[in-house]
């Protein structure tokens, strides 16, 4: 389970899909125009001019609407001036793809899960776990969960709102991704690169997906109930078309690895009870380079409490398989589950970090909320299960900031369902800004990759300082590179694995395994040159050859990465030769590896 992490960006992606700037041309121009004279545009200004030139002598245009406009009238008003550079100045919370890498989230259609959660909530019109109003679930329903119409729409909107669309992280989320059948994985995940391949090249195919009636959408959602109601009216309203075969879509990859909008990662979210040897290599073979998976808790009778019907062995073994497999490993954890208490919880959070089975990569915190449907009703109104006090919680989260290690992402600490949905639960919006400002009340601050990331600050290049922190896992020793300023913000990093004993696949015997590269900075444009930020200071680059020169050290004789799809190309040009599932680079090869990475424009 997850969220899909969507603000209501979907009406904003609806009103462009309508919007017709030659209707409104002399405003357009008339905005753009002086837009353009601005030396900088603040947003008071902005409201001014917007007024001053109404749109249907009412309304305001919004940003997206004037990009739009710039675009439709640039040639015949504006040719010289840069594109990049006007829509940049008016694109809306830059911050999302400040990481360099634009998110694209889709949900998969409603589907049985294996899972009883009891806290897990049950809407029919949803695949599980997720509500009908969230946001990001409403865009999903829109596109009746067609994973073109999803992907190519929300490609769309970043366009038109200003955000740069060639470096696109695929998200997949919904319910259990392993327990679909194969045919629909492959289908889905075919459908994704189609539109990413098809919007790249200016193809608009919408008009032949999403053809299958939305069957959900209907559904009278259930009041109070459990996993196993969802299961049979969900399996009821089955009927499957949807299918392609692996040839299918490694032809979609091939296509992807040259195309404008590439996917630079892929995940997908399941459980730890259905991972196996067979699973890892499937989910590798579609382009995964990052499994979301759901632990929740690292206390046996815990899981047995709240129905998971998994237990933490099965986490260990999971998380050791995907590890072994080079994925990224991005854990949900929730506190506050039936049987638990915060004393608890903050141990158990220390747990996920000193046990070297654990120590995920990426962590989302989601407190336990009291959803309706969900069958953790039944236990609050006999109260056997209350929600913590806001003091407690915020105590306790403030505990799990402090403790999340430098190499980790703690990428959510809640779940922003609905304060509607919410029938007993969190319902501060802010909480992680609470807990930040609680940890500074104990003079002590977060150092996890969140809170340390560079985003659009400036830096000095020349005094960038390399840090190495190593530390051990269930298959061997991790080391999580990193350039960072003197003040500790984080400029990149990259995961170094170097496994103790032989990997399960032929391919990765005597490797050792780039698991992540990341530098920060405005996703630019692939190849384009662009001084001063960190995409275009090589630092990547250089990381990859500590990489290797560890990995020699080490005593490794190949040095292989788990590329995505779209990177393929770059990790070609490195050196990189490529092998059935991943990408090598002899470390023996020394010289000519250096020459070749000297080579690299
Ligand atoms: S595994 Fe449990 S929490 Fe996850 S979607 Fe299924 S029922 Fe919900």
């Amino acid at each position: 389970m997850g969220q899909t992490g969507e603000t209501n960006e979907g009406s904003a992606r609806r009103r462009q899909r309508r919007f017709d700037p030659t209707a409104h041309r002399s405003e357009l121009v008339s905005i753009v125009d002086a837009i353009a004279a601005m030396p900088e545009l603040d947003p008071g200004r902005l409201d001014g001019l917007l007024k001053r030139f109404p749109k249907d002598g009412r309304g305001l245009f919004s940003r997206s609407e004037i990009i739009s406009g710039f675009r439709h009238f640039k040639a015949e008003h504006w040719p010289a001036l840069d594109e990049a550079g006007f829509v940049a100045r008016l694109r809306l919370r830059p911050i999302r793809t400040q990481s360099g890498v634009t998110p694209v989230t889709v949900l998969t259609r409603p589907f049985p899960c294996p899972g009883e959660c009891i806290f897990c909530p049950n809407d029919v019109r949803m695949p599980k776990s997720y509500l009908a109003d969230e946001p990001g679930a409403q865009r999903a329903e829109d596109n009746r969960f067609d994973p073109y119409l999803q992907t190519w729409n929300r490609l769309d909107a970043y366009r038109s709102m200003g955000h740069p669309v060639d470096k696109v992280e695929l998200i997949i989320l919904g319910g259990t991704w392993s327990f679909h059948p194969e045919v629909y994985q492959v289908w889905f995940v075919k459908r994704c690169f189609d539109a990413l391949n098809d919007y790249g090249s200016g193809i608009d195919g919408r008009a032949e997906a999403g053809l299958a009636p939305a069957r959900f959408r209907e559904l009278t959602p259930i009041g109070r109930g459990s996993a196993g109601s969802y299961n049979r009216r969900i399996r009821a309203q089955l009927h499957p078309t949807e299918q392609a075969n692996w040839p299918e879509l490694f032809a979609s990859h091939r296509t992807n690895e040259t195309a404008r909008c590439r996917s630079v990662g892929l995940v997908v979210e399941t459980r730890p009870d259905h991972i196996s040897d067979a699973e890892v290599d499937r989910i590798r073979r579609l382009g995964c380079t990052k499994v979301q998976i759901g632990l929740q808790s690292l206390s046996d009778e815990v899981l047995e409490r709240n129905r998971r019907g998994c237990d933490v062995a099965a986490s260990r073994r999971a998380l050791r398989l995907l590890r072994a497999a080079g994925f990224k490993l991005h854990v949900h954890w929730m506190p506050n589950l039936l049987g638990s208490s915060p004393e608890q919880d903050a141990a158990d959070y220390s747990r996920l970090f000193d046990d070297p089975d654990f120590r995920p990569d990426e962590l989302k915190l989601y407190p336990c909320s009291l959803i309706e449907s969900a069958e953790l009703m039944t236990y609050y109104e006999s109260a056997q299960w209350r929600p913590y006090e806001n003091d407690e919680l915020v105590e306790l989260l403030a505990t799990c900031l402090e403790r999340t290690p430098a190499y980790c992402r703690l990428t959510r600490v809640i779940r922003d369902f609905s304060s509607g949905d919410i029938v007993a639960g969190n319902k501060i919006a802010n909480l992680r800004e609470v807990a930040e400002a609680a940890l500074a009340a104990r003079g002590a601050r977060s150092r996890d990759i969140r809170a340390r990331e560079i985003r659009g600050a400036p830096f000095d290049a020349d005094a960038l300082a390399l840090t190495v922190e190593s530390y051990e896992t269930s298959i061997g020793t991790e080391h999580f590179l990193a350039f960072v300023t003197d003040a500790d913000r984080l400029v990149a990093f990259l995961r170094l694995s170097l496994p103790r004993s032989v990997r399960a696949t032929p391919e990765l015997r005597d490797s050792a395994m780039i698991r992540e590269v990341h530098v920060y900075g405005d996703s630019l444009a692939l190849g384009r040159r662009s001084d001063g930020t960190a995409q275009h200071l090589g630092l990547g680059q250089r990381l990859i050859e500590h990489a290797r020169q560890i990995s020699v050290e080490a005593g490794f004789g190949n040095l292989a990465v788990i590329s995505a799809v779209g990177t393929r190309d770059y990790y070609r040009r490195l050196g990189f030769v490529d092998g059935e599932l991943y990408q090598h680079l002899r470390c023996a090869d020394r010289e000519s590896a250096v020459a070749e990475l000297e080579r690299v424009p």
